[in-house]
């Protein structure tokens, strides 16, 4: 009984923060159906991915981003400097590092307004710092955090994104800061530990508590239901169907629960996809790591999708470690959605991809850590 009313007390708080929020109460609103409005651009901004290129040339021409490392940040030279007309240095510690994880900016505009969501904020506080501010990106302009689900390669960088985001709003907005706190868009299903059974069950650090990012200054928004956010321009599932017979989970993936066992726990099912409806295009579609396997977390988005055609998958496909039975049923299945980009990044691996190249000629664009992606809306390409 002597936790009853304290967790009541924190419902109470919670929904109180919540509704004073305006940024919230689009979601709250239950007459409110995820219908995704069409957008006339995407950008997508990788400040997280395992691996990073800053030389390769775009492969699609849907997808624009610099190559040959035009895409880095330049230094100004100190003034009166003699460098045979140089006034700016490109510096190597303003690339972005690669690390194990995901996080992506992505800014959606309707209409010449914009909307910025940042999906995952990679494995560690550091790296979401140190990345964002070798892009040299504002970080006030971010309005909600989706996490696709609680494992903490994509859930390590959020307090330091929440305080960094804030910061930014704070220093350009001042005192109405407060009213436009950012909202941190979580499944209410967040285990104490996750973890691998191996010779013995194998923890992962905690994932940041609900109390932790609120402490850090955002409101959180806690769902399990498909919603739209931000004037419809996103939409963030709930739970992801499972449907194919080989699309299993993580083999050996384990969870601490309240009463201190280690239990089975292969699926991740609270794992959400965000998507975007691209003018002209279709559905644009960003998974985490798609533990609920590729082709579940498209299918699911067609259904979501009401009728738009699928356009692009991106973020990780997780067939790093996959049999090669399962990169072949994958890849079959995938060829019959028929996507027209495919973004892979993070736990995708390097097997997938090659097999990407060849049985889907010119329809990779793959993700690099540091790299700012435009996806074209334009009828001809
Ligand atoms: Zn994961
Ligand atoms: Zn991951």
């Amino acid at each position: 009984m002597g936790g009853e009313p304290t967790h009541l007390f924190q419902q109470a708080r919670e929904y109180i923060l919540q509704r004073q929020n305006p940024a919230v109460t689009e979601s709250m609103d239950p007459s409110h159906s995820p219908k995704l409005a069409e957008v006339d651009s995407l950008t997508i901004h990788t400040i997280v991915n395992d691996e990073i290129d800053q030389i390769s040339p775009s492969p699609h021409p849907g997808v624009k981003h610099a190559q040959s490392f035009m895409g880095a940040p330049l230094t100004s030279l100190p003034g009166g400097t003699q460098r045979g007309g140089s006034s700016k240095e490109m510096r190597m510690d303003t690339i972005c590092c690669g690390a194990h994880g995901l996080s992506l900016l992505i800014t959606a505009t309707k209409d010449g307004k914009s909307h910025s969501l940042l999906f995952d904020t990679g494995p560690e506080e550091a790296v979401w710092e140190r990345n964002v501010t070798r892009l040299g990106l504002d970080a006030g302009v971010i309005e909600r955090i989706v996490l696709s689900h609680w494992h903490r390669d994509h859930s390590g960088g959020m307090l330091s994104a929440v305080r960094m985001i804030e910061a930014a709003k704070k220093s350009s907005l001042g005192e109405h800061a407060d009213s436009n706190k950012v909202v941190v868009d979580l499944h209410p299903d967040r285990p104490n530990f996750r973890g691998i059974l191996a010779h013995e069950p194998i923890s992962l650090e905690a994932d940041p508590t609900f109390a932790e990012v609120e402490e850090a200054g955002a409101v959180v928004f806690k769902s399990d239901e498909a919603h739209t956010m931000l004037e419809d321009t996103f939409l963030v599932s709930g739970s992801i169907p499972r449907h194919t017979a080989y699309e299993t989970g993580i083999r050996g993936g384990i969870r601490f629960t309240s009463d201190e066992q280690w239990v089975q726990d292969e699926l991740i099912m609270e794992e959400r996809l965000v998507m975007c409806n691209l003018k002209g295009k279709g559905l644009v579609v960003f998974t985490g790591c798609s533990h609920a396997g590729i082709v579940n977390v498209s299918r699911h988005a067609v259904e979501l999708g009401a009728g738009v055609p699928l356009y692009s998958l991106v973020g990780g496909y997780h067939l790093a470690d996959g049999s090669a039975e399962k990169l072949e049923q994958s890849m079959r299945d995938l060829k019959t959605l028929a996507p027209k980009v495919l973004m892979p990044g993070h736990c995708t691996g390097w097997r997938f991809k090659v097999r990407l190249e060849m049985e889907m000629p010119g329809c990779m664009a793959p993700l690099f850590g540091g790299t700012k992606y435009e996806l074209i809306s334009d009828d001809s390409l």
